[in-house]
Formats: C-alpha cells, structure tokens, sequence
C-alpha cells in the first residue's frame, strides 16, 4: 500500500536533533519513500495532514505487558514490598489467559500514546506473544529468567520457554526474542552464565534489570565485593548486546563500564520515583557516553504505559535533582524515546523519520491546547502533550490506528476481561 501524508509538519532529524519542517510524506510498503514534495506520486490512500505533526514512533524500552493488569493495585509500596510483598503474590494466580487480556490492554494503550515498537519481560510461553503478535506492534520479547544453578528444572523451563516462543513466532517479522534474565538477586552465576550460553547459540540480545535499588547494590557488595554493574562485566555478560533496564543506583566506574561496553541503559524514571529507588544519574551517564533510553516499566508501578508520561518527567526530574535547567533537553529526550529506543532493540533504520527508513510514524492533532500556538513541536511533544493528541499510528506502513479507531482489537472487550481477571485476583 502506498500512502501519501499530505502538508503535514514532520519532526525530522538534523544536527543531532529534530527540526520542524512543513512536507509531504510519502509511505510505499513498510519503507518511508520520500520526504518532501510528493504531489506528483501516485497514493492508494491520502491522508490530510494539515494542523498535524508527523513523528517516529515512540519505542518503550522496558515494560512488563502482562502487568497492566495490576494497574493502580499496588501503590505506595517501597520497591521489596511492592515485588515481594504484593506482585509476585498476585501473579501466583495468574492463568494464561489472564496474561493474554493483560498484554493486550498493554498494547491498546501503546497505540493510543504513539508507541510503535517495546521491549517486554514476561512470565510465560505463548499467552502473552500471542496478544503482542495480534497488536501489530513492534516488539522484543523476554521471558524472565529466574534461576540457580545450571540443573535447576524450573530456571531450565524458563530457558526452554523463551526458546519456545522464539520457534513458535518467529515468522512475525515485527517479534524479535531476547534472553531476559530477570535481575542479579534472582539468579546465580551458574545460571546466568548458563543463559549466556544460550544467548551465544540463539543470538539473542540480553534484556536484565539492573542496579534499580540500593538494596540490590548493597547486597552485591556483600555477596561478591562489588557492584552490580562490575559482577555482570567481569563475567562476560555485556560482550552481548545488552539493554540494562534502570541502572539508578550507579558509581562513576559503573559509569565508565556501561559507556566503553555500550550497554544500553533503559531509564524508567516514574517507575524509580515512585517506588522509592530514587533517580538514576542520567546526566552523568549522557556524559560519560551511556547510550539512554526511556522505558515506562510496568502499569503496576508507573501507572502508565504513556511514553509521554515518562519523556516529561524524564526530563523534569533531572533538571530539578540537578539544579540545572537543561541537565536533560527535549531535542536529547525525544531521540532517547525514539531513535536510542529502536537501537536499544535492535531494530534496523528504524526510530528516525527520513527517506529509506521503516514507516513507524505517528501523526498527532495540532489543533489542540496542548500544541498551540504553534511554536516549537519537540518542546511541545516532551512538555505539554499527554498522549492523547496521536490520532494515527502507523507500522511498517500498515495504519494500527486511524483517527483514533483501532479497528484489529476488540477494546471493550479488553477492558471486561481485565476487569474480569483482577475480581478473581485480588479477592
Ligand atoms: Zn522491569
């Protein structure tokens, strides 16, 4: 299908950042064609794009799909009681098909907020890549990994799970597959080495959480006499592709590591705020060289999936812990949730909206309090929008949503299975 956007006001890359230009678009198959006057070429479908902003997709560099679920259940709860004390209960009586209505309701609200392409961690085989695979997105999938040992059954089914799905939807162009290893203090090193092994005969990329609270660092100190950051590097793991979601709690050499490995940091800063982990020293890693994006974590701690949520406060909380007004810019904050993101995934030519790259792009209303005047979109995307202005979302070329209507999911179904799930759950 070719679709030309017409008139519309694109963000497009220059200089390192975006500048605003008033174009036409124009989308043939999965590939964005050309960038500029396009009258002359022939569209199956045009769309008016005058009073709209055209953008590449946003990419959520770290969420929990399922977890939406538990949106607005478990609040105001330090991190260990929040994980320990209430999550990890509640997934206990979790079914599949749970998990099936949870990641979609994750992927509805994806659309409507402009996210094109995710990284998840999950709890099970199939359920969950199946509801991800019928939303059209772009996704990077991960079963956590929880285990001890090379001969523990259970961390072995976990393996064997994430190997499962890989088999089973690799024909999915849009789904990749990472070995996820949940976190340091969930596993042991014979078992993560065990999963880089598999990571090597898979090449898979490695999606982990990592030194998201004192607690955790503190605890790797006095099991293996340093960091977290530095337990991982010395046994190997970031010669892999990595993307290390939070990474709050980092000393100046942990620093150093991420930035000379190129480990991919996935900065969820509500998620960290709200859970009393604190802010990670973003600053500092950008200086340093630590290539950053913005994952929202998951609904049971942010409460959102809403990147736009997650690039104000992204900036906001830095500039304030700082004292500094342009510690984070919005030109810095808006490549982080597109272009960084789609690297941190792996995703080729994607994030950037220019001629020759994949036609992930979200057409917003200008013609909203939001947006006017008119005065600088990357601004407004990152301080004053909510979401709530992305009226089209396409993926590779193929429209997700049009006018707000998402004609593939069933929403109202959605919300009653949900609903559903959660009465039997937190009875
Ligand atoms: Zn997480």
């Amino acid at each position: 299908m070719r679709i030309l956007i017409k008139d519309v006001t694109a963000l497009l890359p220059k200089d390192g950042g975006f500048e605003a230009k008033k174009c036409d678009i124009f989308v043939s198959g999965d590939t964005v064609e050309k960038i500029g006057d396009c009258g002359e070429l022939k569209a199956d479908k045009v769309i008016n794009g005058e009073g709209k902003l055209a953008s590449a997709g946003l990419v959520n560099a770290h969420t929990h799909s399922y977890m939406s679920l538990f949106r607005n259940s478990a609040d105001d709860l330090m991190f260990h009681d929040w994980l320990f004390g209430r999550i990890m209960p509640m997934e206990d009586k979790l079914t599949k098909e749970d998990m099936y209505w949870g990641a979609m309701l994750a992927c509805l609200e994806m659309i409507k907020t402009g996210t094109t392409a995710f990284l998840d961690m999950n709890i099970c085989r199939g359920a969950i890549t199946e509801a991800i695979s019928k939303s059209g997105l772009k996704a990077v999938i991960s079963r956590g990994l929880v285990g001890n040992g090379r001969n523990d059954e259970s961390g072995l089914e976990r393996i064997n799970d994430t190997l499962y799905d890989y088999r089973t939807y690799n024909k999915f162009p849009r789904l990749k597959f990472a070995m996820g290893p949940h976190a340091i203090y969930t596993t042991d090193r014979a078992y993560l080495e065990l999963v880089m092994e598999k990571a090597a005969e898979y090449e898979m990329p490695i999606n982990i959480h990592l030194s998201e609270s004192v607690k955790e660092v503190e605890d790797c100190y006095k099991e293996h006499g340093c960091s977290p950051v530095e337990y991982l590097d010395e046994m190997g793991m970031f010669k892999f592709h990595t993307v290390a979601a939070h990474c709050v709690q980092l000393s100046d050499n942990d620093i150093k590591i991420l930035a000379e490995r190129g480990v991919y940091a996935a900065s969820n800063p509500i998620s960290n705020a709200k859970l009393g982990n604190g802010f990670a020293r973003i600053p500092d890693m950008m200086k340093a060289g630590v290539k950053t994006a913005i994952g929202t974590d998951s609904a049971g701690s942010n409460n959102t999936l809403n990147m736009f949520s997650d690039m104000m406060f992204m900036a906001l909380c830095h500039k304030g812990n700082t004292r500094t007004a342009d510690a984070v810019t919005a030109q810095e904050i808006l490549k982080m949730a597109t272009q960084t993101g789609a690297e941190a995934l792996g995703l080729e030519n994607t994030g950037v909206l220019k001629e020759g790259a994949r036609a992930d792009i979200i057409i917003m209303d200008m013609n909203t309090p939001s947006f006017q005047p008119l005065n600088d979109p990357t601004a407004a995307m990152c301080y004053s929008a909510n979401g709530s202005e992305v009226e089209t979302v396409m993926v590779d070329g193929e429209l997700l949503m049009e006018n707000r209507v998402i004609p593939h999911l069933d929403e109202e179904r959605i919300y009653f299975e949900c609903n559903k799930a959660m009465k039997r759950i937190d009875s």
